[in-house]
């Protein structure tokens, strides 16, 4: 008997039996089966002897095996496992989410309108469409697939569980009918490349000679490779040598035979990192880049799984991609946001990495100059170990003084009228230019204005669909809500009064590189944000590749300028406006901007000549601005983790967030009530605590009302038997209940 998780968001696995005649399926393997009527893709988890108590009394066998073999190994599915549990997901969407795409069979199931569907959407008969109980997107779904002839089911059904549900409710009523058909794993493409892993480490001489620190480092990960599981913190400014620990180890994995995992945040993982790896272990390195197409991807995933390969180098998915014998897991700049998964199996990659460290009884090395908040007090109590590299690792950079970082009091030294760079700071650029070096200014928010109002009645211009006020970006023209994307033409008319008074508030990149241009006319400028990003990766490593060779003098951006990149010549960075993030509305909001201000200082005087930080705030006694003057991010931390101790912040409780959205926002509100309800009496008697419901601070998102119900407590177990609860609750199917496990955004 084969038990089966189907690729589809619902709950448990259910039992099938293998084809008659032919031998059992290995789990990991990708079958198809009829579920509830219809063709599913699904895996095979496990292997049970009888059949449990609910399942029916006939026993269907499968419809058919995909592909040549398990898409998983039993480590993989472990770790899967793992994570339904502590997510709270369906173990088929967490196992569709650690498969490449490429590597899927995909339900081809079409949609496609019946009769009634059709004339359900014909305006000649729209007085039978009021009996019809279909709300305006049942109708525009419809309008949909009606235009595209047929549309993908699993399109439907992954874009959103609400679509999904909706889908459901118009086949049920007889609106739209499904073809069905199963599109296999594509075949393996022709390999690129040399074969195996022949040469992979370049010769011993031309390697550098550990200083002290990195010694002492590189001796204790070595004293603990191959004996089980553990975890270090390795804790080092930039430049510090990180990546050469990271090198050394799985070189010496890689000698014993074993495999290495690296996580690296997307935008980190740049040609020239790639290029450092493949210099020490040529074609033994698959990098998992999201610009690898599909095809490649699943290509590399094979040759990992079949053992061509040993190291896999790669963003969050990478957490899964199925390296053999792995005994080396490194996530590097652990604290960094982007290892969180967002939307659909929302995981988070460092975490998932201890974990899958912890069940293969391997080593996890977590990198970073500002760990985040949660992995510094597992070292302070000694669950990880903490490796320190205090100093640069190039001897002539470490003889050289950390950059001085100087704090700009912004109620003393005021930018003119309208302008952002206060006197001080401007100064300093041009000095800079006048010494041939390079300045790189840092301000965390993209456009011109990041708030248009009128002057004459007060209206500030919003997303029609978010409750969020819409940036003006001059260069393209438009006003774009940063939330959903929705873009809008500038008007020059209020809509609310009739006057030309509407004006720009707030800055933003843009509105900096303008005014940088006017102020320093022979400057070469450029700015790197996501709008730059725009233009493709490809833009973005050539942008960075011109600030390298020394062809830009001024760079200014948004975090993207933070990551990656070692640019000899800069030697000024210019911090705008800390103050913004500093004081959102998240209890980790210091935290996170403490980190950005620490990186981008870390852009400066990596060269010959030193370098310089300036700071402009209007709170120069923010804990976050007083530490960083000291480049002490220890002090910085024990001063914060008291606050979070003190507030009952994570990592001192764990939370989880219940988040519900719906068009109609009394019907959200309604359902977050109960929800919350059914949360305070689950957690009854326990040192639970349920706050909410209450709007979410972005109160509406693409025309969606949002409402959210937080729980938090030390007791992990009762937490999510708590959220499990609600999550079985039933509730109206016009509201949408997502939840979020270690919540990175309060959002
Ligand atoms: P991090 O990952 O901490 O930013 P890297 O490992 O990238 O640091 O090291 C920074 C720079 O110093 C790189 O150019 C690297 O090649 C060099 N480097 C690393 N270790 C040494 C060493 N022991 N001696 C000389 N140079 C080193
Ligand atoms: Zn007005
Ligand atoms: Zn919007």
């Amino acid at each position: 008997m084969l038990e089966v998780a189907v690729a589809l968001p619902v709950d448990g696995v259910f039992v099938y039996r293998d084809l008659p005649g032919a031998g059992s399926l290995p789990s990991g393997s990708q079958v198809v089966v009829s579920f509830r009527g219809r063709k599913v893709a699904g895996f095979v988890v496990g292997h049970p002897q009888e059949p449990p108590p609910d399942a029916p009394k006939e026993i269907l066998p499968i419809l058919r095996a995909v592909g040549d073999g398990p898409v998983f190994d039993e480590a993989i599915l472990d770790l899967c496992r793992w994570a339904a549990g502590y997510y709270l997901a369906p173990l088929g969407e967490v196992l569709c989410a650690a498969v490449p795409s490429g590597e899927r069979a995909s339900s081809s199931r079409r949609l496609r309108l019946t009769e009634a569907g059709r004339a359900a959407i014909d305006a000649n008969r729209s007085s039978r469409l009021a009996a019809m109980a279909l709300d305006a997107d049942d109708r525009a779904l419809l309008a949909r697939i009606k235009k595209a002839r047929s549309l993908s089911q699993g399109h439907m059904v992954r874009s959103s569980a609400a679509a999904s549900r909706r889908v459901g409710f118009l086949i049920e009523r007889g609106f739209v009918e499904v073809t069905d058909g199963i599109r296999g794993a594509r075949a393996t493409p022709k390999r690129v490349g040399v074969e195996g892993c022949g040469t992979v480490f370049a010769a011993g001489e031309s390697l550098p000679r550990l200083n002290v620190h990195q010694e002492a480092a590189f001796a204790t990960l070595l004293g603990a490779l191959g004996k089980g599981y553990a975890t270090f913190l390795l804790q080092g400014i930039t430049g510090s040598g990180k990546t050469e620990i990271y090198l050394r180890i799985i070189a010496e994995a890689r000698k014993r035979g074993h495999g290495a995992l690296v996580l690296v945040p997307e935008i980190a993982l740049t040609p020239q990192l790639a290029a450092r790896f493949r210099a020490r272990f040529g074609d033994d390195v698959a990098v998992l880049h999201s610009a690898v197409p599909p095809g490649e991807r699943a290509a590399a995933w094979r040759r990992l799984r079949r053992g061509e390969v040993g190291i896999a180098l790669g963003a969050r998915s990478a957490v899964f991609a199925p390296v053999r014998d792995l005994a080396v897991v490194v996530v590097d700049e652990e604290h960094d946001g982007s290892f969180k998964q967002e939307d659909g199996f929302r995981y988070h990659a460092r975490d998932l990495a201890i974990m899958r460290a912890s069940q293969g009884r391997a080593l996890a090395v977590l990198g970073s100059a500002t760990p985040c908040l949660e992995t510094y007090r597992n070292a302070l109590l000694g669950r990880f170990g903490h490796l320190l590299l205090p100093v640069r690792a190039n001897p002539a950079a470490a003889a050289r003084p950390l950059p001085t970082v100087e704090v700009i009091d912004l109620r003393q030294h005021p930018p003119g009228s309208g302008g952002i760079l206060s006197p001080p700071l401007a100064m300093a650029v041009e000095r800079t230019l006048a010494a041939g070096e390079q300045s790189i200014l840092f301000l965390n928010r993209r456009g011109f204005s990041t708030v248009v109002h009128c002057r004459a009645c007060g209206l500030v211009l919003r997303c029609k669909a978010c409750a969020v006020s819409l940036t003006l970006h001059q260069a393209r023209g438009r006003l774009l809500c940063h939330y959903c994307g929705r873009v809008e033409p500038i008007r020059k008319l209020c809509p609310q009064c009739g006057s030309p008074s509407l004006e720009g508030m707030g800055t933003g990149t843009e509105r900096v590189e303008s005014q940088v241009r006017e102020r320093f006319p022979g400057a070469r400028v450029a700015r790197l944000d996501r709008d730059t990003a725009d233009g493709g990766r490809g833009r973005i490593d050539e942008l960075l590749a011109e600030v390298g060779r020394g062809d830009i003098d001024i760079l200014i951006g948004t975090q993207m300028v933070t990551k990656g990149h070692d640019f000899g010549n800069v030697t000024l960075v210019g911090i705008l406006q800390p103050d913004q993030g500093i004081h959102l509305p998240d209890f980790r909001a210091a935290e996170r901007t403490f980190q950005l201000m620490e990186q981008v200082a870390g852009r400066a005087g990596r060269g010959e000549r030193p370098g310089r930080i300036m700071v402009q705030t209007y709170d120069p006694e923010h804990p976050a601005i007083r530490f960083l003057v000291r480049h002490d991010y220890d002090g910085f931390a024990r001063d914060e983790l008291a606050r979070r101790e003190a507030a009952g912040y994570p990592p001192f409780t764990r939370t989880v967030v219940l988040r519900l959205e719906g068009k109609d926002a009394r019907e959200v509100e309604r359902a977050a009530h109960a929800v919350a309800g059914r949360a305070r009496a689950a957690s009854a008697a326990s040192s639970l605590r349920v706050l909410g419901p209450g709007q979410a601070p972005i109160a509406r998102l693409r025309g969606r009302a949002r409402f959210q119900v937080w729980l938090s407590g030390a007791d992990r177990a009762k937490l999510l038997s708590v959220s499990r609860a609600t999550q079985h609750m039933s509730l109206s199917r016009n509201v949408r209940l997502e939840v979020d496990v270690d919540p990175q955004s309060v959002l």
